[in-house]
């Protein structure tokens, strides 16, 4: 359940039981405090995470209007027969409008903000949200059975098992939404006044329509003289007071992401990233960031030699900054292409002009280190540096590090490596290899949140390029690191909250210790491909040459599979597959990379064993052999508990 975005509120209503106190006003502009009810609603549902409100409108609809041009973020929908016609036909209107699951409100409430945020917190579909007793003498009672709502009604008597009484605010799913104008159609041909309250108890036998109760909830909706009193001595003053004191949080979602990065983070990353207003300029500000610079050198073994530059970007900015700050004018690079990202250093190279001699392989083929070590003799004079990419995550190969720096090494050439999706996934001795700069970023394997990358570099190296003539400037090695270095503050605005995220992360990157993380990821990749032979995938890549962080996996012939209807098809369940590019053969991708368990892995298989089987997709019909490993934990039989 992702936390729910749109709002509508019921406004239409002609409130005429407070025709005096009214003048000509909807009940939503009734005012105690400072703005109108619906405004002070309004400011609410914002602070709980809706952008998008619609307010169904009818008496005095002038009013609303005016409403929706002063926030961007209310729109307005006339019900033409509000005056005869009940609350479920105004909830008809806004349907071409209501694009998922949302929070249904009436206009004439006043209600503490605990109320929505228990509705966006519940793991609950289809909530409705009742009170304690209120002795308000309008009360609607809810009956209920089994942790289900089963029928609502004015008259206490008509209810058997009493859940407490409907506030008016809930949270309906798309697919509840489509049930009630669906049904709604057909009963309004009959009765035209058929409310809300009564299609939720009509489909509520056949679809579970739950309850929250908050026994305490200081609310009140308006809807006589009485209940104006009442609320203006009492409940209003009671809920600022209560509202002032509610630290408003919210549910998050954690989604099983098996594309390369962002990958899914921990709970703790996650709430890391609220944090108290701080300036970075401050000195714990920038002690902060030293910590991470000392700890990122640390993750691959670089000693005192090694020294960590940030910057606000995503990983290929520091690729970027890496290639435009370190080779000289008259020096060219060699750049190892077999996939996008070495493709992307070339590009990089050309926007900047700088001179690069190119080995270029189809897409996931495997280097041949001797025709690069011709290449590399041929340009000697001319060769300053070697890029290639350690795990190439187009397809899921992992380059030859370490044959490839030490050739560097002895030919005197300066070797950059993007190991954006290796670095703390698979175990780089920096110093061992002989690398001089090592780019990654801090949303794939050491599972922090996008919008930080680093380059750590050989500090003797990075020297030497002081007296560069720079083509760049925000994107500038040495300039960043000197900025640092004096001032122990980052040269540009750093995005805070991410660098929080990333010292939980690191902290629980050691936690798991270099050892753990690789094996837990080998046991993620192991069980993946192990469920998908068994289903009958066939991969792109030879089992020598496969990093075991990603797989690319050769799309079915059949004509009943289109990677779109299987990516929607996993992304309603909790699963975020990624599309293959640029291979000889069409390719799907999954990365096993990520704050990730093999139960998760297990679960992702019998959801798409469950697809497969639905869209009678069948992959090597006759050499489909049974599921391997344990029945309990993959297989037919969860697959039938599962669906
Ligand atoms: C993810 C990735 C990048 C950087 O991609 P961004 O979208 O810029 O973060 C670069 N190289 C490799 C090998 C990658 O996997």
């Amino acid at each position: 359940m992702v936390n729910v975005r749109q709002a509508v509120i019921l406004g239409a209503g002609l409130g005429c039981r407070l025709n005096g106190v009214l003048n000509g006003r909807p009940k939503g502009f009734l005012q105690f405090g400072r703005r109108p009810i619906i405004e002070e609603s309004i400011a609410k549902l914002i602070r709980t995470g809706i952008n998008d409100v619609i307010i169904v409108t009818g008496y005095c609809f002038e009013f609303y209007d005016r409403l929706a041009e002063k926030y961007p973020f209310v729109r307005t929908i006339q019900s033409p027969e509000f005056a005869t016609t009940g609350s479920m036909m105004s909830l008809c209107m806004p349907a071409p409008w209501v694009q998922s699951d949302f929070l249904l409100l009436e206009s004439d409430l006043i209600y503490e903000v605990r109320a929505l945020q228990t509705l966006q917190s519940s793991a609950r579909e289809n909530c409705i949200l009742l009170s304690g007793k209120t002795g308000s003498s309008d009360e609607v009672y809810v009956g209920v059975r089994d942790n289900r709502v089963v029928n609502m009604s004015k008259c206490r008597g008509a209810i058997e098992w009493l859940g407490g009484e409907l506030v008016g605010i809930s949270k309906i799913t798309r697919a509840l939404y489509q049930q009630m104008t669906s049904l709604a159609a057909e009963k309004c041909k009959q009765n035209r006044q058929y409310q809300y309250e009564d299609c939720l108890t009509d489909l509520s036998s056949t679809t579970a329509i739950h309850y929250h109760r908050l026994e305490n909830l200081a609310w009140t909706e308006i809807d006589n003289e009485q209940h104006m009193n009442k609320a203006l001595n009492e409940i209003y003053p009671l809920i600022q007071r209560r509202d002032s004191e509610t630290v408003v949080s919210k549910h998050v979602e954690r989604r099983v992401l098996l594309n390369p990065g962002p990958a899914t983070t921990t709970d703790t990353v996650k709430y890391a990233l609220v944090v108290d207003d701080i300036c970075p300029r401050e000195k714990e500000f920038g002690d902060l960031v030293e910590g991470i610079r000392q700890d990122l050198v640390r993750i691959v073994h670089g000693g005192d030699a090694y020294e960590a530059v940030l910057f606000a970007s995503s990983g290929t900015g520091a690729v970027e900054a890496c290639l435009s700050s370190v080779v000289p004018h008259d020096k060219s690079v060699l750049i190892i292409n077999n996939g996008a990202y070495g493709k992307r250093m070339q590009q990089i190279c050309d926007g900047y002009e700088i001179k690069h001699i190119d080995y270029d392989i189809d897409w996931g083929e495997p280097l041949e280190c001797n025709a690069i070590e011709r290449l590399l003799t041929q340009h000697r004079q001319d060769i300053s540096h070697l890029a290639l990419v350690h795990h190439e995550t187009t397809v899921g190969i992992l380059n030859e590090l370490s044959t490839l720096s030490h050739l560097a090494e002895r030919l005197g050439v300066e070797v950059i490596v993007d190991a954006m999706s290796s670095y703390a996934g698979i175990p780089i001795d920096i110093k061992d290899s002989g690398i001089h700069y090592l780019v990654a970023s801090a949303n794939k394997c050491i599972q922090g949140m996008a919008g930080l990358s680093f380059v750590i570099c050989k500090t003797e190296s990075l020297e030497k390029t002081k007296d560069i003539k720079p083509i760049n400037l925000y994107f500038n090695l040495y300039q960043n690191y000197a900025y640092f270095s004096h001032k122990h503050e980052m040269q540009f605005t750093p995005p805070v909250q991410v660098f929080y995220a990333l010292r939980q992360a690191i902290n629980e990157y050691f936690l798991e210790t270099e050892q753990g993380r690789a094996i837990r990821y080998a046991t993620l990749y192991d069980v993946l491909e192990k469920g998908l032979q068994a289903l009958g995938f066939r991969f792109l890549l030879e089992t020598e040459y496969r990093a075991k962080l990603l797989t690319a996996i050769i799309e079915p012939k059949d004509t009943r599979y289109a990677f779109s209807e299987m990516h929607d098809y996993l992304y309603e369940r909790g699963f975020t597959i990624y599309p293959g590019k640029g291979t000889l053969q069409n390719t799907f991708r999954i990365a096993t990379i990520g704050a990730l368990t093999e139960q998760d892995i297990v679960n992702f298989l019998v959801h798409l064993e469950a697809y497969l089987v639905e869209k009678e997709i069948r992959l090597r019909p006759q050499q489909r052999e049974p599921i391997v490993g344990p029945r309990s934990s993959l297989g037919r039989t969860i697959v039938e508990q599962a669906v």
